[in-house]
């Protein structure tokens, strides 16, 4: 993912205007607080020594890099863990061009939970790792980003967060979506113009529907497992999706975390969300740890993005919120 001009977004959304479907308004501050006290504000059960094993556990496959065996069988473990938390999983295989011509072969993989439900949400996370660590000092431009936050961390709060679902004996309608080619855009220092070099899987996946009927709405997950943390509104997800952008950051607050999950603007970003949005036309939330003063955690796009990096209290707090979101949903 990357920065977008601001200066281009208004643009943007004039562009979008005459496509999408305004955000379906469906909470106000009053839902928000009757579910609070609903569910008395309990910390929900969430494991983030799972939540880190899962992350550790991607690492050890290696580089998850399209076109090569550790990404396979990284992505052959994540079907096996949906499947073994009770979810119908499948894989939408695709082949995107990159930026620089390369056929690279992708690998959506797609997990349900209680499949029979019609009711449901999409929870989403890239699986793939980048190929440049274009972020960081030159001699390390050609080397790969081992992805632990980059990546693993939103897939590993997922696994956890389907993990307690299933061991709750939850009956909601909660789609797991791990989506590949995320990373693969156009490096800094390649100079060429080209356009929508981002989150090829998502561009996949939002113009070849996985469903029969449209999820209500969606959140991504992704840079979720630094040191403190900054989760604020990005432009794309309060346009799109505002109503559940205010009662996820309410929650938040409710649970302890105001000081991570602040309603405020942080920028606009151009991440899996961006098509989803626009193309899929599911109101999608990002939870991404960026705002336009200090920019991306530390590690991002470097080859500090190691699993030594991550942080277990915010995957504890990533994790409760979206349980606590999706249960009362
Ligand atoms: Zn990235």
């Amino acid at each position: 993912m990357k920065q977008i001009t601001w200066v281009l977004f208004p643009i943007f959304l004039l562009l979008c205007s005459c496509t999408t479907n305004p955000a379906e308004h469906v909470s106000s501050e009053t839902n928000t607080k009757d579910f609070a006290l609903r569910k008395g504000r309990i910390h929900p059960s969430f494991s983030s020594d799972s939540a880190l094993a899962f992350i550790q556990k991607q690492c050890d496959f290696g580089f998850r890099l399209p076109n090569t065996a550790e990404h396979d069988a990284c992505g052959n473990y994540l079907v096996q863990k949906l499947n073994s938390y009770g979810c119908s999983t499948t894989v939408q295989s695709f082949t995107a061009e990159a930026f620089d011509g390369t056929k690279l072969k992708g690998m959506n993989i797609i997990g349900q939970f209680c499949p029979e439900i019609e009711k449901r949400v999409v929870l989403f996370a890239h699986w793939d790792t980048r190929p440049v660590c274009d972020n960081d000092v030159e001699s390390n431009w050609h080397k790969p980003v081992m992805g632990a936050n980059d990546g693993a961390s939103g897939v590993g709060v997922l696994l956890e967060v389907v993990r307690q679902l299933q061991m709750g004996g939850d009956s909601i309608g909660v789609d797991i979506v791990f989506l590949d080619l995320e990373d693969y855009g156009k490096p800094s220092f390649d100079q060429q113009e080209k356009k929508d070099t981002w989150c090829l899987g998502s561009q996949y996946l939002a113009s070849h529907p996985y469903y029969k009927c449209r999820p209500r709405m969606g959140i991504l997950l992704d840079m979720v497992g630094a040191k403190n943390p900054f989760f604020g509104f990005d432009q794309v997800s309060l346009y799109f999706a505002e109503s559940y952008l205010q009662k996820i950051w309410s929650i938040a607050k409710s649970l302890g975390y105001a000081s991570a999950f602040v309603p405020k603007e942080s920028g606009t970003i151009m991440d899996d969300h961006y098509y989803i949005n626009t193309v899929a036309q599911i109101p999608t939330v990002d939870i991404i740890d960026f705002n336009h003063d200090r920019g991306f955690p530390m590690t991002w796009h470097t080859v500090n993005d190691t699993p030594e990096n991550i942080h277990k209290e915010t995957l504890q707090m990533v994790g409760e919120v979206v349980l606590s979101f999706v249960r009362g949903e």
